[in-house]
């Protein structure tokens, strides 16, 4: 998902707003033309007059970043060209002197008031994913972490196995004191783009406080989550950022991972990562730890990555 920051969650609102307004005003323009018989305006009897819309263009080329929810954007750019191509096919008739058939006037007014009902409610769910996102790094913030974890608990069957794992820069105050706090927060996003770039679109990613994350990984066994965690400790460990004066350095991250089990609480997972997460910064930082009661001997013995 791309980074939203604040100000844009006000102007991609308005930016709708204007688009679905714009949208209301061309249906006029139609209703009009053909009840007046008034000519339309060419755009209308284009074979792609779906695309030359203001709305249509927005849906096909800049709106699906935005959808987290492939289904609904689909639906909504197929609903859309419906609508044009009615318009077309009445327009035409009009045109030629022919009747306007009733079933397709009908059809039209059916399609239209469908759409409008369901980009209401994409409307709501984009402006409630970009409200949830935090706009410095793009993870997700808390507001709908407990809920979210609560359902992946609550799915956990015989399958795959679900992980927790609590993320904390090391020394990150230090960065802050050296080079200073736009520095600091570059750091931040540089590394949410290094986490989002090791994670699958169904992963969840929060930010759990200033400079500790949160991620659920699902449905992947032991073996492949030490793996997942111990490739991301060294991609962070590897991105480097620009100091002020120039010089390059880079930062690195303490990791804690406990197994989601169906009989735990959010709080009580959230705890054990956490508990793992302070045991790699007490090891040296730098690390990768799994909670003693959710990974095989092998795996708590391991300290993945020290240094
Ligand atoms: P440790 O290795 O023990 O985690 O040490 P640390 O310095 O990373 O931890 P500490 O909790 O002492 O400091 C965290 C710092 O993160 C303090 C706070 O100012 C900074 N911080 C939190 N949020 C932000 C932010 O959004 N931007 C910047 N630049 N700094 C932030
Ligand atoms: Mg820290
Ligand atoms: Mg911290």
């Amino acid at each position: 998902m791309e980074i939203i920051p604040t100000q844009r969650q006000v102007e991609t609102a308005k930016e709708i707003d204007a688009l679905l307004e714009e949208h209301k005003a061309w249906i006029d323009r139609l209703n009009k033309s053909l009840i007046c018989r008034t000519s339309a305006a060419a755009d209308m009897l284009e074979e792609d007059a779906h695309l030359h819309c203001p709305l249509g263009h927005w849906l096909e080329v800049r709106a699906g970043k935005l959808f987290s929810n492939d289904g609904q954007h689909q639906e909504l750019r197929s609903r859309h060209k419906h609508i044009h191509d009615l318009a077309r096919t009445m327009v035409m008739a009009a045109n030629s002197g022919a009747m306007i058939e009733e079933r397709t006037y009908e059809d039209f007014l059916v399609a239209a008031s469908e759409f409008e009902k369901l980009i209401g409610t994409a409307y709501d769910s984009i402006i409630a994913a970009i409200n949830a996102t935090d706009p410095l790094t793009g993870a997700q913030n808390r507001s709908h972490m407990r809920a979210l974890l609560e359902d992946r608990i609550a799915k956990i069957g015989s399958g795959l196995p679900s992980w927790i794992l609590m993320i904390d820069l090391d020394h990150f105050k230090s960065i802050n004191d050296r080079y200073g706090h736009e520095v600091g927060d570059r750091v931040l996003k540089g590394f949410s783009s290094v986490v989002r770039d090791h994670i699958r679109s169904s992963d969840l990613f929060f930010r759990y406080g200033g400079e500790e994350f949160l991620l659920c990984i699902s449905d992947v066994g032991e073996d492949r989550i030490a793996n997942v965690a111990e490739r991301l400790r060294s991609a962070i460990s590897r991105e480097s950022y620009e100091a002020p004066d120039g010089t390059r350095f880079s930062t690195t991250a303490s990791f804690g991972i406990t197994r989601l089990s169906a009989d735990h609480d959010v709080t009580s997972v959230i705890n054990a990562a956490d508990t793992a997460m302070y045991a790699a910064k007490r090891a040296g930082r730098n690390q990768v730890i799994f909670s003693p009661t959710s990974a095989s001997e092998d795996l708590q013995k391991a300290s993945i990555g020290a240094h």
